[in-house]
């Protein structure tokens, strides 16, 4: 019997915190709670590295 792992996981997207742009889509495990972290991303729209946190659909 294989052994089922019950790790939900969802896609989410991460949002520029300057621009409210969405320029990342990437998946996360739920399982802990939705990680409430901001990442330094590159902004497409203001051509500089921003904050980009968490958006859940
Ligand atoms: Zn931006």
């Amino acid at each position: 019997m294989a052994k089922k792992k019950k790790s939900k996981r969802e896609y989410v997207w991460l949002e520029c915190t300057e621009c409210s742009q969405r320029n990342y889509r990437t998946e996360i495990s739920v399982a802990e709670g939705t990680p409430k972290l901001e990442l330094k991303k590159y902004c497409k729209t203001e051509r500089k590295r921003t904050a980009h946190k968490i958006r859940r659909k």
